[in-house]
């Protein structure tokens, strides 16, 4: 067992089935997370005995004046990246949540290499930690924009978000945390938790969505649209809905409007991301052509806002978490 694996509530159950009180798992969480109070000798023995504290290493960390990227190795030698933002409001971490993806967008490097396993939870937590420690930065917000997609590993990211939400720990708010996903029936299931959502549509329809994203096979535009204004409604929470701007198929006026048609009304925004170009065959849109889809957005009564670019010449932004780390480890390594 991993400590960082814990959920505040297994830990009390951990106490309590070996005769303690329960109450040691939030001197625990204190400890370890907030680097508040001791631990008596008595707990100190059981957690050394019952846990291991580890298991997540730097390997790597390329920095520029508003991100650090960070390559991270597992015990099982795989190895996954993560990137600190510094915005004007506080860092934001852009965890992983897998070792490879699965859900093969045509347009996203991070899917090149085919999903190994889902990311246990101490290895998502031990992102955050090893990323404040190595650059003594608070991180006060959490993405799941990294490799992977958040909810093809479900248990384990929701024992993720209930770790580092926990009041006696990091005390990570729900607001502060953001999911991003392409969509998959789990979504349904998001109605308990207080996340922000994002969504990635990247197109106004079915037969655009699907030539860019297999995934809209199992939940296309239309299901995707339905749930926004229904989880929007019931949970009065705004939605993002992600959208990638590619030269020359998905970025025209056509969709621009066909994408105002779509979401007219729903308590959502559009984030347009302009594409981090990669070795796959897609360009991203000029800067006018943003602005063109942007403005058509904004003078239609549609929410929108361009994402500002981390990072672009560490290669780090969310999204392009590049399949040439497995090389770069192996350099780092020797
Ligand atoms: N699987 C999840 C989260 C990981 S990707 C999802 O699909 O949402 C985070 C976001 O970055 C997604 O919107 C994804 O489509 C986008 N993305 C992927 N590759 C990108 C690239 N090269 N440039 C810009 N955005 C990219």
């Amino acid at each position: 067992m991993n400590i960082f694996n814990m959920t505040f509530p297994a830990l009390e159950d951990y106490f309590t089935e070996r005769g303690e009180n329960k109450a040691k798992a939030k001197i625990v969480y204190n400890h370890i997370y907030r680097q508040v109070g001791e631990l008596s000798e008595n707990v100190n023995k059981m957690l050394k005995a019952d846990f291991d504290f580890g298991n997540v290493e730097i390997l790597k960390t390329s920095s520029c004046l508003d991100a650090v990227k960070f390559l991270f190795g597992l015990e099982d030698d795989s190895t996954v990246e993560a990137v600190l933002m510094r915005h004007d409001y506080g860092n934001a971490l852009c965890v992983s949540t897998q070792v490879g993806c699965n859900m093969d967008c045509a347009f996203c490097q991070s899917g090149v290499n085919k999903k190994t396993r889902g990311l246990h939870s101490f290895e998502m937590v031990l992102q955050l930690l090893k990323a404040e420690e190595s650059t003594g930065e608070k991180i006060s917000r959490v993405t799941l924009m990294g490799i992977g997609e958040p909810l093809d590993n479900f248990d384990n990211v929701m024992d993720f978000i209930s770790i580092i939400g926990h009041k006696h720990g990091l005390a990570l708010a729900p607001r502060h945390i953001t999911i991003s996903t392409c969509g998959l029936p789990k979504l349904d299931e998001l109605y308990n938790i207080s996340c922000n959502l994002a969504i990635s549509l990247h197109a106004p329809n079915n037969s655009i969505r699907s030539r860019l994203m297999p995934v809209n096979k199992v939940y296309d535009v239309e299901r995707i649209i339905n749930f926004t204004r229904e989880y929007s409604k019931v949970k009065n929470k705004k939605i993002t809905l992600e959208y990638v701007m590619l030269a020359g198929i998905n970025d025209s006026d056509e969709c621009a409007y066909e994408l105002v048609v779509l979401i007219r009304g729903i308590n959502c925004y559009v984030n347009l991301i302009p594409y981090n170009e990669t070795s796959l065959d897609f360009k991203r849109s000029s800067s006018d052509r943003i602005k063109s889809f942007y403005s058509i957005l904004i003078q239609s009564g549609i929410r929108a806002t361009v994402r500002r670019e981390f990072g672009g010449e560490l290669k780090a932004a969310c999204g392009q978490l590049s399949s040439e780390r497995a090389q770069c480890a192996d350099k780092e390594r020797t």
